[in-house]
């Protein structure tokens, strides 16, 4: 790789810029990536559209939210203070509660006087010439910055179905992920959820308690798994609390960041019978365990995933009182874990209820919304309120909503048209200064263990660019090349790249996103940080500096 040409002096100083760096969005990157630079002594500003701070866990505050990592394996791991004075209250957190501590941690940092809340960005447009960003609001107001660094994270594009009359319906209706702060009563009322992914099925659970018919209207079933959530009383947060370090530390060593990882061995390396048991104490255990601790080749290996589908649809089946109702909830269209598990908490055992009644629209598809409820082809249904539990244009679609331009006017939604290409996730060739955080192609997983790895990896960079006097920033081609082959390569062989699901980019509702994409880096985190640490520690060959 060719080495750096010396930097040229700025064509505009960064006097003369509103801010350093712009970031665009107030969630758990956001917020970290503000920290982290103004420590460095860079003006920041952060944009938000919200009224506050919390990103997915803002916006997500619909009924039964919660985590389905481990809440202590979820927080920031950065600040021992913080880690001292913050108390978990249950193994799975509910949304308020993480609001809630997104707050602490704002306040706790003094981060909100750098927010500008309300304030959505409509576009962003890399200005050659004075090498810098000119971020538009909705409100009209325009700022420029030297970098941009986009902490829109992967599923914060909610999307409707694509079927007519949703603006007719005289009841309520709401999308998940649009929630109103307002708390909604459905005592006695007659619900509708449309959509079964990880939101649809808590939003299921919590519902069923109250309403006085749900019903649900499924597409494709998911292959769910219990939570086991429980409370945690003041002596376990203080175990949990002297084992932060080892937690942490294990963390860095799982292949997706969860308390998680696979066992060593393969499914036929056991006899049947250790098989079974091992896959019985998986499902009795919390959390991801049954998807993330798994034999190592259930993702891979056909019929060892076959073998853990049939054993999780028999759980299912003795779940489900009515045979009929229970084959419904049964996948057939994808083994198990190849899309992400939704954790339920008593899920299946709603189907039991007198007041739930489940559509498949997969035989009887949504014709339309209609003033009075939901029309299928079979039927018409009356409702007070629909909820969409309907999803996300995910990964790239929050990209897409704001109108990026790099060097030379080509808008980022139009380069990314065939899927995403990047340099490690973070920057695309032709974005100059534009660095992205939880952005496509870099290591997902547990998301804020992903997120201070990458906030803490582009602070760095920006840092390093200060130092040598860099005002642009650019990826070379080899190493968009280079990086987009290695996430094609590390997906190869993985059955999650067979299946039609957001973690391919597919999404039904979302014009030209019907084909599958190479959205996400399969590879694992470790490998991941250790590629990212020996570009940094090379001097970020990979990327042009001027
Ligand atoms: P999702 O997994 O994409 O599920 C959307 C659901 O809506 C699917 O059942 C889909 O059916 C259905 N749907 C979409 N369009 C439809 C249409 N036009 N007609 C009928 N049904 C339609 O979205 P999600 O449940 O919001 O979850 C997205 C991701 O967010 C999760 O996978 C997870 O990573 C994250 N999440 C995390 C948590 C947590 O940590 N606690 C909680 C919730 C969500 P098809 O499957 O047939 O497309």
């Amino acid at each position: 790789m060719a080495a750096n040409p010396r930097p040229t002096p700025p064509p505009d100083s960064d006097a003369t810029l509103d801010f350093d760096v712009i970031v665009i969005g107030a969630g758990i990157s956001g917020m970290y990536q503000l920290l982290r630079l103004r420590e460095q002594g860079f003006r920041v500003r952060v944009f938000e559209a919200g009224t506050g701070v919390g990103g997915t866990w803002y916006w997500n505050r619909y009924p039964g939210a919660r985590f389905d990592s481990e809440s202590y394996s979820y927080g920031y791991s950065f600040s021992d203070e913080l880690l001292a004075e913050w108390d978990w209250t249950e193994h799975f957190a509910p949304q308020p509660e993480t609001e809630r501590y997104l707050n602490h941690f704002a306040d706790k940092f003094d981060l909100r006087r750098d927010i500008q809340f309300r304030s959505r960005v409509t576009a962003a447009v890399f200005d050659d010439d004075r090498r810098c960003w000119t971020v538009t609001l909705e409100s009209g107001e325009c700022r420029r910055a030297r970098f941009l660094v986009t902490a829109v994270g992967p599923l914060s594009a909610p999307t409707m179905p694509r079927v007519p009359g949703i603006e007719d319906f005289q009841g309520q209706w709401f999308h998940t992920g649009l929630w109103p702060k307002e708390p909604v009563d459905f005592t006695g009322k007659r619900v509708a959820v449309i959509g079964t992914g990880a939101t649809g099925v808590q939003v299921i659970q919590e519902v069923a308690k109250t309403a006085g018919h749900l019903t649900v209207f499924q597409r494709r079933p998911n292959w769910c798994t219990p939570l086991h959530n429980r409370k945690i009383d003041k002596a376990e947060m203080e175990r949990i609390r002297a084992g932060y370090p080892a937690l942490f530390q294990r963390c860095k060593e799982t292949a997706a960041c969860f308390v998680h990882t696979p066992d060593p061995r393969g499914t036929f390396e056991v006899t049947a019978e250790e098989r079974e048991a091992f896959w019985e104490k998986l499902y009795a255990s919390p959390g991801f365990g049954i998807w993330q601790g798994n034999f190592r080749d259930i993702l891979i290996d056909r019929e060892a995933n076959r073998l853990l589908s049939e054993f999780v649809a028999r759980k299912i089946r003795g779940r489900v009182n009515d045979r009929r109702v229970a084959e419904m909830l049964v996948p057939k269209d994808h083994g198990f874990g190849t899309r992400r598990v939704p954790q339920e908490t008593f899920y299946y055992e709603v189907y039991n209820q007198p007041n739930v009644e489940l559509v498949s629209i997969l035989d009887t598809p949504l014709e339309r919304i209609t003033a009075a409820g939901v029309k299928t082809t079979a039927a018409e249904y009356a409702f007070d309120i629909i909820i969409y539990a309907t999803g996300f244009d995910a990964i790239t679609g929050s990209f897409d909503r704001i109108d990026i331009r790099g060097a030379g006017g080509e808008t980022l939604k139009n380069r990314w048209k065939g899927g995403p290409e990047t340099f490690v996730g973070v920057m695309v060739r032709g974005f100059p200064n534009m660095f992205m955080l939880v952005g496509p192609h870099t290591a997902l997983g547990n998301i804020p263990r992903s997120i201070e790895y990458n906030v803490e990896w582009v602070t760095g960079l920006v840092a390093h660019l200060r130092t040598s006097g860099v005002t642009r920033a650019d990826a070379r081609q080899e190493a968009v090349d280079e990086w987009t082959d290695i996430v094609r390569h590390k997906a190869e062989g993985l059955l999650t790249n067979e299946v039609d699901s957001w973690m391919t980019g597919v999404n039904q509702n979302v014009e030209g996103k019907q084909v599958r994409i190479l959205a996400r880096y399969s590879g694992t985190a470790p490998e991941y940080r250790q590629r990212c640490d020996a570009i940094a520690a090379a001097g970020y060959r990979e990327i042009e500096m001027r």
